[in-house]
């Protein structure tokens, strides 16, 4: 079996759907399950829904709920077959209903707690995989719509609930029988409590759905049908010339992915690495192009990718009790440890701590606590510029090549991962464009400096 999953922006319009389900259509013999986000960017609408209601704010909940009903019966008009499109209207009516009600219920009590939160987010894949399953059926294709919530088990971590991957694998193959000719629809991103309550994966969550039912499966493949062309060597927006890679290393596909390339989220890649199923990431709108394969057995080496990854804080403790003392370092993260945040790089000298951190929630909180320990400086608008690629820095001239033509640009931190396969520094945000661009073109763009077979052209 195969697990093709569209992000929202496949799905956004019927237009869209109707891409995607061409592209499972085509591959009904290889027993499909179709996993979905929501349609475009409903689950922003949702968030914002979440907070106008819960600040009282109606006219703004109100906009939101009309724009999601709007969107979505607009989608489901075009279904041809009367039958069929007056029961996916209905369906579409009754959710934004609930979804109503929902809102009104958080603008009376004026506060949204994570669990309803998740209640209210889970109607974007609700809405769109009642949408996708009935155009299914409305162009003849033996569909089954199923409910993700009934296989994703997880714990009450509401808006990033952790998958009892055993559990959920076992409901996976007790209730989700792919066959032949049938084309399975399931939401992203959604899931249940042991209680029975809905939760949700967190953000960009339905890329882990896919690899977790094709893991439980033992998927031929998993796709993931996006709007890009695959995992480029770096961002096109920064660098026009950016290009597609491939062929990738789940390695090398997670340091990019978790240094902040939008096409697949890290922890995707686990459930996948662990049952050798090989990953696809490509274009809704091309699919006639490869894409990125991501797979075992990937022998390139040398840069093989650039990742950034904007708004870091920089955190640095100084301290002259951290001169041969032990238990130092074990002390600053139990503080990070406490807040929940997770620290990306980190140097050391003798007397001071420097490290990155994504996440600027808490930051007085942990500026207070990680002064207890040493002086504590916070640098904001900072970011990370990840070099990628298997056995990265085993050949020093890499790392003379990225210093030399970085001259000239003040780097903060500088991390040679212990993975072998990532070189990160951090650097001011607005010299990101600067860094990236002169790297692309030492690496990427010089004869003979990318091996030919390894790349598509985009354009
Ligand atoms: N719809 C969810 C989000 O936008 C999950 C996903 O798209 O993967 O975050
Ligand atoms: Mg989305």
């Amino acid at each position: 079996m195969i697990v093709l999953k569209f992000g929202g922006t496949s799905v956004a319009s019927m237009l869209k759907i109707d891409q995607a389900v061409s592209i499972a259509e085509a591959s009904l013999d290889e027993c499909p399950v179709l996993v979905s986000s929501a349609m475009g960017d409903t689950t922003d609408l949702l968030v914002d829904i979440t907070a106008s209601a819960a600040s009282g704010n109606r006219e703004a909940t109100r906009r939101s709920l009309d724009s999601i009903r709007e969107s979505h019966l607009a989608a489901a008009r075009l279904i041809e077959s009367t039958e069929i499109r007056s029961v996916c209207e209905a369906d579409v009516e009754r959710y934004v209903h609930e979804l109503e009600s929902l809102a009104t219920g958080v603008s009376l009590i004026q506060e949204c707690s994570p669990r309803t939160q998740d209640a209210i987010l889970a109607f974007g894949e609700l809405l769109s995989t009642r949408i996708i399953a009935a155009r299914a059926m409305d162009r003849g294709i033996n569909t089954r719509l199923v409910d993700s919530r009934d296989f994703i088990l997880t714990d009450d971590s509401f808006t990033k609930a952790v998958v009892d991957i055993e559990r959920s694998y076992a409901a996976i193959r007790d209730s989700v029988g792919t066959s032949s000719g049938t084309l399975i629809v399931a939401q992203g991103f959604i899931g249940r409590t042991r209680s029975g309550v809905t939760s949700t994966l967190g953000r960009g969550g339905s890329d882990y759905s896919a690899a977790l039912i094709g893991a439980a499966l033992q998927a031929e493949r998993v796709e993931i049908w996006t709007d890009v062309d695959g995992i480029m060597t770096t961002d096109p927006r920064l660098v026009p010339g950016a290009r597609t890679v491939m062929h990738m290393s789940y390695d090398e596909a997670a340091e990019l992915a978790f240094f902040g390339a939008r096409v697949v989220h890290p922890s995707t890649i686990q459930p996948a690495i662990d049952r050798n199923i090989p990953v696809y990431v490509r274009n809704t709108s091309r699919p006639d192009r490869a894409g990125t394969q991501i797979h075992r057995g990937v022998t390139a080496t040398g840069v093989r990718a650039l990742a950034t990854k904007s708004d870091v804080s920089v955190i640095t403790v100084r301290s002259s009790r951290m001169l041969n003392a032990y238990g130092f370092l074990a002390q600053i993260f139990a503080v990070f440890d406490r807040h929940r945040i997770s620290v990306d790089l980190v140097t050391t000298s003798e007397v001071s701590v420097s490290m990155s951190i994504d996440d600027d929630r808490n930051l007085v909180e942990l500026q207070r606590d990680l002064g207890s320990l040493g002086t504590v400086e916070i640098e904001r608008k900072q970011a990370i510029v990840s070099l990628v690629g298997q056995d990265i820095w085993k050949d020093s001239r890499t790392v003379a090549r990225v210093f030399g033509v970085l001259a000239g640009i003040p780097i903060r931190m500088v991390s040679l991962g212990n993975s072998d396969v990532n070189l990160s520094m951090v650097v001011g945000q607005e010299q990101v464009t600067d860094t990236v661009t002169r790297l692309h073109t030492e690496f990427f763009d010089r004869d003979g400096s990318f091996p030919a077979d390894e790349v598509q052209s985009v354009r």
